[in-house]
């Protein structure tokens, strides 16, 4: 009897921790069909659920949810979990498809892209090496050559995919910063350090350039001063007579300028740096030449507006953030060489990996190229939208949003309640809420308008700073936002904006009384 009784227990263990459940193989296919069908109702649910981009949520009223939630508990089944998954996170999403989202550089998604992802987690291939993908580094070579070509990069030119603009960006530095310290003094960084000459390498970037930038260069250890800001016209774009000032300048106090960082679309204006004339002056001055295009890569694809970003052939080096103007799920973004040579500067050889004998095999490493080891198959998703829809397509959305923000700048500026600080290339524009009553302190009210815009989250704009004014900021990158819904969105602003007025004329009054 006892020895039944321990040869059942055994069992019911054994099944439990049984390994034909839960993982991904052969055997299990039902269980895989069903987890994936059931996620994509939830999916589905969330968009059922999207009257509004954001459901207000604040996190004093999430937070306690959170308690009850014991991991040693597994749930029973898929059901119990995406209910929870439902109350704890996709009630309250934000959803960026939401035409009358428009508030940071968050795009809708194109549905291949999505389709691509189940499959690129799946079979999870990790691009690192050609003996842990297979096919899969020939197809993320194919769009890295693809993408080179539309810069207009030629045959030396060469990339890798990488997590987004923020990488892509530090290695554009990293490029420069060991190739000047090799070329200027003979100084082999990878493997010895930093010379002591480094604390005087220059980069060259307008003040509306994105953060990374700063964050970068102290990550390479060149320090934040490293880090020269140019002045913009009233365009916000770089003024390229001030950059060659400042280049004398800093050769005439004894550094070392190094690079020019010109950016594509900034995050704030939407604006382009005048790539021509930085190209020709890193070329008079000796200079990398790294364009952030993370978010005006876009444009690479728009018929009528390619040549905005007309220049951007001339960098040594390019970001392009796929997650944010081509519609790509994150993380998407890629970094563009004009000639592969210098990705030797990076290259490491692991044993395990990718040793040096290996090279005379043939076989295309990837992670000689790239500063991560493990890496997502990112490219699939940009495969799967470019064989579905072609770029035309692609670049037709962008075009559409390029458009509408423009016929909205036109509103902006008829209507005499608004100020707009920009035209801007691309589709951000930055404007505040004036009604013109004498009273209001502005910075207060565009502050309050946004805050209860996103407490009530019927519509989301983001705001920003100039001059330590503040504004309100539309981020358009959407092609289904249409002028009808801006001018709602027009209206809820005006709508805050007044309670704001009335609110403080209460209150001024009883104060007075
Ligand atoms: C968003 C952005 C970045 C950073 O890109 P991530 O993908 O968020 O890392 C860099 N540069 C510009 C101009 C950007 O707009």
């Amino acid at each position: 009897m006892l020895s039944i009784n321990l040869q059942e227990e055994q069992l019911i263990t054994l099944f439990e921790n049984n390994p034909q459940k839960d993982i991904f193989h052969h055997d299990n296919q039902e269980e895989y069909l069903d987890a994936i069908g059931k996620v994509t109702l939830a999916v589905k649910r969330f968009l059922d659920n999207n009257k509004k981009p954001f459901s207000g949520v604040t996190p004093a009223e999430l937070r306690p949810l959170f308690a009850k939630v014991d991991f040693d508990k597994p749930l029973p089944d898929y059901d119990s979990l995406l209910d929870e998954v439902e109350n704890l996170y996709t009630n309250h999403a934000v959803a960026f498809h939401h035409p009358e989202y428009i508030a940071h550089l968050n795009c809708p998604l194109v549905i291949p892209a999505i389709a691509a992802e189940v499959m690129i987690s799946s079979i999870n291939s990790s691009l690192d090496t050609w003996d842990q993908s297979a096919g899969g580094t020939l197809m993320e070579q194919k769009l890295i050559e693809w993408t080179c070509k539309e810069i207009g990069f030629g045959d030396l030119s060469d990339g890798i995919f990488t997590s987004g603009g923020t990488q892509s960006n530090l290695m554009g530095l990293l490029l420069a910063r060991d190739h000047y310290a090799f070329k200027l003094l003979n100084h082999n960084i990878k493997q010895d350090g930093l010379p002591a000459e480094a604390s005087r390498f220059r980069i060259f970037v307008s003040e509306m350039a994105h953060f990374s930038i700063q964050k970068n260069a102290s990550l390479l250890g060149l320090g934040e001063k490293a880090v020269v800001k140019i002045k913009t016209d009233r365009s916000f774009r770089m003024n390229s007579v001030l950059l060659e000032d400042a280049i004398k300048q800093e050769i005439a106090l004894g550094n070392i300028p190094i690079a020019i960082v010109g950016t594509a679309g900034t995050t704030d204006f939407g604006n382009i740096d005048p790539l021509q004339e930085i190209g020709r002056l890193s070329t008079k001055y000796d200079l990398w030449f790294h364009v952030d295009a993370a978010y005006g890569c876009g444009l690479l694809l728009a018929n009528k507006s390619r040549k905005l970003i007309n220049g951007i052939e001339l960098a040594h080096s390019v970001t392009v953030d796929y997650h944010k103007s081509f519609f790509q799920p994150v993380s998407s973004g890629a970094f563009l060489i004009k000639d592969k040579k210098f990705f030797g500067l990076i290259t490491h050889h692991a044993d395990y990996l990718n040793p040096k004998d290996h090279d005379h095999d043939g076989l295309p490493n990837q992670v000689n190229k790239s500063i991560q080891t493990t890496r997502r198959f990112d490219a699939l998703k940009l495969w799967f939208t470019l064989r579905m829809m072609g770029k035309e397509k692609l670049g037709g959305y962008f075009e559409t949003i390029i458009h509408t923000a423009a016929q909205i700048a036109a509103m902006l500026q008829a209507d005499p309640a608004f100020e707009l600080m920009n035209e801007s290339d691309i589709s951000a524009l930055v404007f505040r809420y004036n009604p013109r009553d004498g009273q209001a302190d502005l910075c207060a009210m565009n502050q309050f308008i946004k805050k209860s815009m996103f407490n009530g989250g019927e519509a989301l704009v983001a705001g920003t700073k100039i001059n330590k004014q503040f504004y309100l900021k539309f981020t358009l990158l959407n092609p289904l936002t249409t002028i009808d819904h801006v001018k709602n969105i027009f209206n809820i602003i005006k709508q805050h904006g007044n309670e704001y007025l009335q609110f403080n004329k209460t209150t001024t009054e009883f104060w007075r009384n």
